[in-house]
């Protein structure tokens, strides 16, 4: 699709955020190209807007930013998926590893209903172990989760095992 060169260029490549070693790949610059944006939603609305999808689950913080206008666009409810102690109402929480030490991703109780078909959206994959825990908070009350969706996907070997596992899908292919 021609449209991907341009939202690629349309990234920024920082290095060394937040520290020394890491090309930190910057969405904000993908924001003040219009077009680039409006492109970016556009495919994932045409990929998502016949899918029976009733729920788009963003992962904070740059899920917040393309989650909400895709979910407007198919007719789907938004839900936000926290970091710890944000939400005001009851959660339920997953806890998950990162590269030192762990995490936790936090949803409401309520927000969603077991049975519902959900798209998950970050901006990023890298190990895809925040993606995993969105999926598996979802999971344990009961939502089919269709796919999850990123601008940027960083290829290692470990996405490839997820993909194998069966945890994730691949841009391109659903369940
Ligand atoms: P994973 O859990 O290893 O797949 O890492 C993905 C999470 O880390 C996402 O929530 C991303 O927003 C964040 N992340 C990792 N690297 C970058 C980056 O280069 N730019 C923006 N976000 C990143």
């Amino acid at each position: 699709d021609p449209r991907i060169a341009r939202i690629s260029s349309a990234i920024r490549v920082i290095p060394d955020f937040p520290k020394p070693g890491i090309m930190f790949h910057d969405i904000t610059t993908l924001l003040l190209d219009t077009k680039a944006f409006k492109d970016t939603i556009d495919l994932f609305v045409e990929r998502y807007r016949d899918k029976n999808i009733s729920v788009v689950a963003g992962v904070e913080a740059r899920g917040f930013i393309f989650g909400p206008p895709i979910a407007l666009a198919i007719g789907a409810k938004f839900v936000p998926m926290r970091k710890p102690n944000k939400l005001p109402g009851e959660v339920i929480s997953e806890e998950y590893s990162l590269e030192y030490g762990t995490d936790k991703m936090e949803m409401h109780v309520g927000a969603v209903e077991a049975g519902e078909r959900a798209l998950v959206i970050d901006d990023l994959i890298a190990t895809g172990g925040t993606l995993c825990a969105a999926v598996k908070l979802l999971e344990r009350v009961g939502v089919n989760v269709v796919e999850c969706a990123c601008v940027i996907e960083l290829l290692g070997l470990k996405v490839n095992v997820l993909l194998e596992a069966n945890l994730l899908e691949p841009f391109g292919a659903s369940r």
